[in-house]
């Protein structure tokens, strides 16, 4: 199974960054591996090194991805409170 990857990584040994929403694992070129968590959730689980092109197979449940944020727009409309004139 295990094709040509690099090594097999559990993804709790992994990092993951919450600004660029993926996770990170050190490469031994000095880079690092990346895999988006967009991509794990699509049931990826080949972390690539975009600079040597090593890979690594990530191993994961789905339950173990943090939940899914949802997107709050800037373009929602506060709610506004109405003040009734009851007089
Ligand atoms: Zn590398």
């Amino acid at each position: 199974m295990a094709d040509s990857y690099y090594d097999e990584i559990e993804i709790e040994d992994m990092v993951f960054d919450t600004k660029l929403q993926l996770y990170h694992f050190p490469c031994p070129c000095g880079d690092r591996f990346e895999i988006s968590l967009g991509d794990l959730r699509d049931g990826e689980d080949v972390a690539v090194c975009p600079t040597c092109s090593l890979m690594i197979k990530v191993i994961f449940e789905a339950s173990d991805l943090p939940q899914e944020q949802p997107v709050k727009t800037e373009k929602e409309t506060p709610r506004q409170i109405v003040a009734v004139v009851g007089m």
